[in-house]
């Protein structure tokens, strides 16, 4: 009943030229695929031609960042309707590099999520614990305060816009993904949280996607687990035949 959904995030990867051959590469490589909906997250610069190369197809574009405000004197910020003018259709919030490096905080992931969905964008909501928090047992601890805190204010028909994805800090980039059976657990965890905060229903519907070291060889293990309903694919998403694979991990 969940749709999945494959998302590739190329982080600051990848050229405008760069982007439409990735393009020409994936298009006929998942031509008949519908068991999921298939999302591509290049950065800014290439998100126009990353649009204009997948028209007609079944791959929907993300920016990886949003700013609040529609407009105005926000030097290196981008507007919602800006990303929807660039074809955007999707937009990463919250990513770990974001919150790690660029300062992003629970309260400014709201901010951006709630702009997001206003504007007609569906919102892929980060969250995930580090490595210490973890190590300490604040796992759960640490993703339930982002989960409410990030969400917590949303009603449920806005929850229908947003998609969350569990991205332990310590599985991104590292070539360690969590065991199914501990990402399942997180997972679940989340999806309790949210029926805390809504009925039963908003928990049962939302998405709830793994991201960390997704790889053509551990997507199928994932993806059967009850509550992963998909994945946020960084390095192994930057090669169109790699992720073309992972997309077809039936
Ligand atoms: C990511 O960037 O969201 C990610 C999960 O990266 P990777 O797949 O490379 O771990």
């Amino acid at each position: 009943m969940r749709r999945p959904i494959i998302a590739g995030n190329w982080k600051m990867f990848k050229t405008i030229a760069e982007t439409k051959s990735f393009c020409d590469a994936l298009i006929p490589a998942i031509l008949g695929v519908d068991h999921c909906e298939i999302v591509v997250a290049p950065p800014f610069t290439a998100l126009a031609a990353a649009s204009e190369e997948v028209d007609g197809t079944r791959i929907a574009i993300s920016s990886q960042d949003v700013f609040w405000e529609s407009q105005g004197a926000f030097t290196g910020e981008v507007a919602v309707r800006m990303l929807v003018d660039a074809g955007c259709t999707y937009s990463i919030i919250g990513h770990s590099e974001r919150r790690q490096f660029f300062g992003e905080t629970d309260e400014s992931v709201a901010k951006k999520t709630k702009a997001a969905i206003d504007g007609g964008l569906h919102a892929i909501v980060c969250v995930g614990e580090l490595l210490a928090e973890r190590d300490a047992g604040r796992a759960v601890e640490v993703v339930r305060r982002q989960v409410q805190e990030g969400l917590g204010k949303f009603s449920a028909k806005e929850l229908s816009s947003i998609t969350i994805a569990y991205e332990p800090v310590w599985a991104i980039g590292t070539g360690r993904t969590a065991t199914p059976e501990t990402a399942e657990e997180m997972h679940s965890e989340i999806r309790k949280t949210i029926a805390g905060i809504h009925a039963e229903t908003a928990a049962a519907g939302i998405r709830i996607l793994y991201g960390g070291s997704v790889k053509p060889d551990n997507i199928a293990s994932l993806m059967a687990k009850e509550n992963i309903d998909g994945a946020l694919v960084g390095g192994a998403s930057l090669d169109a035949m790699s992720f073309a694979s992972i997309i077809k991990y039936l």
